[in-house]
């Protein structure tokens, strides 16, 4: 067991399912089981899923082929009980079994991954013929605030991606499409230290406008402005996430120039505001005055940022409406953008760490606008 996933974690979730009025936490394979175990599991059509009551042994229900992969993952440290199920059992009555007979009667009300497959949520609920409600209510109050050691491994996942940027010229050039550059892209991912890419947008030209934009056969031209969006998950599970906004073999568009430095000032401000007390609409706010300023503020068409961990986007958003305040720990992105229609995009993003008295950006990458060979 790693300190990156530290046993207190369970009982920390027990009790806070307690406060919720949550007879349970059921968890089917995603980021809160891993948060809490460890174990990576597979997302499969048979049902993998810890059950987590607010008080009482924790079981993890797993079908019979995936228990020895359970058994060898941390979750087999921490005192969790782990069920294999055979082919010809259901395991949703097998679950719903154990639960009642646990809690010493039927079970009123439990709390389901909020990610978990429809499919797998109405037959817990017909088998528990308990209330639902989401357990991310209950877990994001655990994972919105980052141990060092999570924060660390954000940090690699960080340099990780950090390194595919720093070698972006040896594939982005003149002549290659957005999709040739991206294989490229996603497999610099893999070399350097993550486990999958998670997402490769390469908006080259009018492409950039779009902020979602992902790869297509458009064959990059020279001068072309390119927004380069990318990110992986690490062997630790934690995610990467950083854009860069180039400028391949030519000049840049003299409006590119004037947008892009409005926009490195509004992510700078941005930056510079985070600090614990702080709320997360304040940061948006931040860096759309400065875009709003320069004339931009309809083409900054997104939220500011999204926290991120275990999963890419998680809490906390920030966004206007949002006034949570910063603490210290939640790690999120920072990533405003200019995007005009029909002619081209820029985003700076780098990923940021809330500290004790203000804010530390994990992607440290050049913010200029580069211009490559
Ligand atoms: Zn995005
Ligand atoms: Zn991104
Ligand atoms: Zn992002």
């Amino acid at each position: 067991m790693t300190a990156l996933c530290p046993p207190d974690r369970v009982d920390r979730a027990q009790q806070a399912a307690g406060r919720a009025g949550l007879d349970a936490l059921l968890l089917t394979p995603g980021a809160d089981l891993r948060y809490l175990t460890g174990y990576a599991a597979m997302p499969l059509e048979r049902l993998t899923c810890l059950v987590v009551p607010a008080a009482g042994r924790p079981f993890l229900v797993v079908p019979l082929l995936e228990r020895p992969a359970a058994l060898a993952s941390p979750a087999a440290d921490l005192g969790i009980e782990i069920i294999g199920w055979a082919e010809t059992d259901d395991p949703y009555r097998l679950l719903a079994d154990l639960l009642r007979r646990q809690l010493g009667r039927a079970t009123d009300r439990v709390g389901m991954a909020d990610r978990m497959w429809l499919e797998q949520a109405l037959r817990l609920r017909d088998a528990l013929g308990a209330g639902v409600g989401l357990a991310g209510e209950v877990m994001r109050g655990l994972r919105v605030r980052k141990s060092p050691a999570e924060i660390e491994a954000l940090a690699r996942a960080a340099a990780a991606i950090d390194r595919v940027h720093a070698r972006i010229g040896e594939w982005l050039r003149p002549g290659r499409t957005e999709a040739q550059v991206g294989r490229d892209i996603a497999e610099a991912i893999v070399g350097e230290g993550h486990v999958r890419a998670d997402f490769v947008i390469v908006g080259s030209g009018p492409n950039g406008a779009s902020p979602h934009h992902e790869l297509s056969d458009r064959v990059i031209a020279p001068g072309d402005p390119v927004v380069v969006d990318i990110g992986g998950t690490t062997a630790e599970g934690y995610c990467s996430d950083s854009t860069r906004t180039y400028v391949v073999g030519g000049t840049p568009d003299p409006e590119l120039v004037r947008c892009y430095a409005v926009l490195a000032q509004a992510q700078e401000a941005a930056c510079d505001a985070i600090a614990p007390g702080v709320s997360c609409q304040h940061i948006d706010a931040v860096a759309r005055q400065v875009i709003t300023d320069a004339g931009y503020g309809a083409q900054f068409v997104h939220r500011t940022g999204h926290g991120i961990g275990l999963e890419s986007h998680e809490d906390p958003y920030l966004v206007a409406g949002n006034e949570d305040p910063l603490e210290p720990g939640m790690t999120f992105s920072v990533e405003p953008g200019i995007y005009l229609a029909g002619r081209h995009g820029a985003r700076i993003e780098d990923i940021c760490v809330c500290t004790e008295d203000g804010g530390r950006r994990l992607n440290l990458t050049s913010r200029e606008l580069s211009v490559l060979g």
